[in-house]
């Protein structure tokens, strides 16, 4: 790639030097494009590639020339199995998967020690953050799956000053050293922890922060390699600077207006194992406004959701996630889920309520209503039903298509 190329101009020219037999190819001559014919007004008309349709394509590739056009397995130098039953396919560093930038958001550098103590087996995650890593200078401490009285041990042997895995292995181990008394900040050196695998929590970062531990997440997947990463503002992912994300409706994989939930679909022109508008099936959407760091690169909110938990009524989307801190708002509610059916009008939002109460002594009807209205942008009406009614169902139910 040339140097001083915008990311859509690389994924142009990418797309240009493609082989015939590229799955990019085939999918950008499903929306009439020829190789060089990708501007960025008709991105967008190009299908989005699923996870399953990813896998599809390696079952019958040979070689896996269709997803490794630029000389095939002779350029990889790794290759993982996903859980998604995807093979990942990593090409020669240094950083292959992008993690340098979220390495030196972090501010870690050559004086730095880190732990990696996620699996190496496999899975491709562990050497994201250990390529990520090594690209700044620190020095890296494989722990892998290794036990925690074995990754104690060399903690108090190394200091490192970083920890990469997740937050429930590091509060445990923190947790096993102070109860033998020991006081942790005034024994080891840690001072950043890249968390992974699990939902950060306040409450891990007040923990975490509590003993003189900074805590980061990023977002990444096993195709992809980093997609986004916090600042130290901790507000929100920033994309990596060089590769192109977008907010997509799932059903049709046009991008949505900022500020919208939909599918976080990516595309990264790199020659090995390039990706054009690949669909996560994770739900997300760009913040607003400028971050006070000073990055131009868009943020990302968080993850949201999977877009199989998505249930789009009159162009939005409802989403357990919202349905879930609604019932929580609402505590005259002893259950609460929201029922989509259709009728003449089109489709009704029904937001069901089994009360704890009488429902009719408190307007709950109205204040519900509006709550809905303020997560999710729906207008619904409030049904009350008989209590037991409701039991072991989901949050959000589609009626339509029964
Ligand atoms: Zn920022």
């Amino acid at each position: 790639m040339k140097r001083g190329e915008g990311v859509f101009e690389r994924i142009a020219r990418l797309a240009s030097d493609l082989p015939d037999g590229s799955e990019i190819t085939q999918r950008m001559g499903r929306a009439g494009l020829a190789h060089d014919g990708l501007t960025p007004s008709n991105f967008a008309a190009v299908p989005t590639l699923s996870k399953g349709k990813l896998a599809a394509v390696q079952e019958v590739a040979d070689g896996f020339g269709p997803v490794l056009p630029f000389g095939g397995l002779a350029e990889v130098s790794r290759i993982f199995r996903s859980p998604g039953g995807t093979y990942d396919f990593a090409g020669a560093g240094p950083d292959y998967w992008g993690f340098a930038a979220y390495v030196k958001a972090a501010g870690i550098g050559p004086d730095d020690i880190a732990i990696v103590a996620l699996a190496y087996q496999g899975t491709p995650g562990a050497f994201m953050f250990d390529e990520g890593l090594q690209s700044v200078g620190a020095t890296v401490i494989p722990t892998g799956t290794m036990g925690s009285e074995a990754v104690l041990s060399l903690i108090q042997d190394l200091r490192p000053t970083v920890f990469v895995g997740t937050p429930s292995h590091l509060i445990g181990l923190i947790r096993r050293h102070e109860e033998t008394g020991a006081n942790w900040q005034g024994t080891m050196r840690l001072r950043a922890a890249l968390l992974a695998g699990e939902r950060l929590t306040d409450d891990v970062r007040v923990f975490l922060a509590e003993r003189g531990v900074a805590s980061w997440q990023a977002y990444g997947t096993a195709e992809a390699g980093l997609i986004g990463y916090e600042c130290d503002v901790h507000s929100g992912l920033h994309v990596r600077s060089d590769i192109l994300v977008e907010i997509c409706d799932p059903a049709t994989g046009q991008p949505r207006p900022d500020g919208e939930a939909g599918e976080v679909v990516v595309t990264i022109p790199r020659k090995v194992y390039p990706m054009l508008r690949l669909g996560t099936g994770d739900v997300s959407a760009f913040a607003g406004g400028e971050c006070p760091c000073g990055r131009v690169e868009k943020r990302l909110v968080g993850i949201l959701g999977r877009t199989d938990e998505l249930t789009k009524v009159r162009g939005m989307f409802i989403h357990p996630r919202d349905i879930a801190v609604l019932a929580a708002e609402v505590r005259q509610a002893k259950r609460l889920w929201v029922e989509v059916h259709r009728d003449a009008d089109g489709d009704d939002v029904r937001i069901v309520v089994e009360p704890m109460i009488d429902p009719h002594e408190s307007g709950l009807f109205e204040s519900v209503e509006q709550l809905f209205r303020q997560r999710c942008g729906l207008r619904g009406r409030v049904v009350v039903v008989p209590q037991g009614t409701g039991k072991d169902g989901a949050l959000v139910r589609d009626m339509r298509s029964k």
